[in-house]
């Protein structure tokens, strides 16, 4: 069983910010940000990759109310949903950061430079 699948079933503890029937929201252990917030559904889906338009329906609004739940609705915020090898996905679960609490930088997204691909 997966690492977010045993904290979807309380095998491993983890400090909940909001949750239903779906989905789970819960504080990243290692956080980027001084706000930083995974979203998760409870069915093992691997990535972005294989989930269904249905579930992702859903989880819009989950997000959504995850980011008011924590305040930062209205201060702003980015969702990020790593996936694969070059999306240097570490969890396959599928998992949405919510990260926000401070204003984010945009320049290092690559350890590649962009520029040199030209
Ligand atoms: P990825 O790199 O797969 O997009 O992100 C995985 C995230 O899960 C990382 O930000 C990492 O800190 C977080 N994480 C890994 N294991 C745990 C855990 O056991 N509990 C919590 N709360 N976060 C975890
Ligand atoms: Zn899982």
């Amino acid at each position: 069983m997966c690492i977010f699948c045993k904290i979807i079933n309380n095998e491993i503890p983890s400090n909940i910010v909001l949750e239903n029937e779906d989905f789970l929201a819960f504080h990243d252990i290692n956080p980027k940000a001084p706000i930083h917030i995974l979203a998760i559904p409870k069915i093992h889906v691997e990535s972005f990759n294989e989930v269904s338009p249905e579930t992702m329906k859903k989880m819009t609004t989950f997000m959504q109310n995850v980011a008011k739940e924590v305040g930062v609705k209205k201060s702003g915020y980015r969702v990020v949903t790593n996936v694969g090898e070059n999306g240097a996905q570490e969890v396959k679960h599928l998992h949405f950061h919510i990260l926000g609490g401070a204003k984010l930088a945009w320049s290092h997204l690559s350890d590649a430079d962009p520029r040199n691909m030209i």
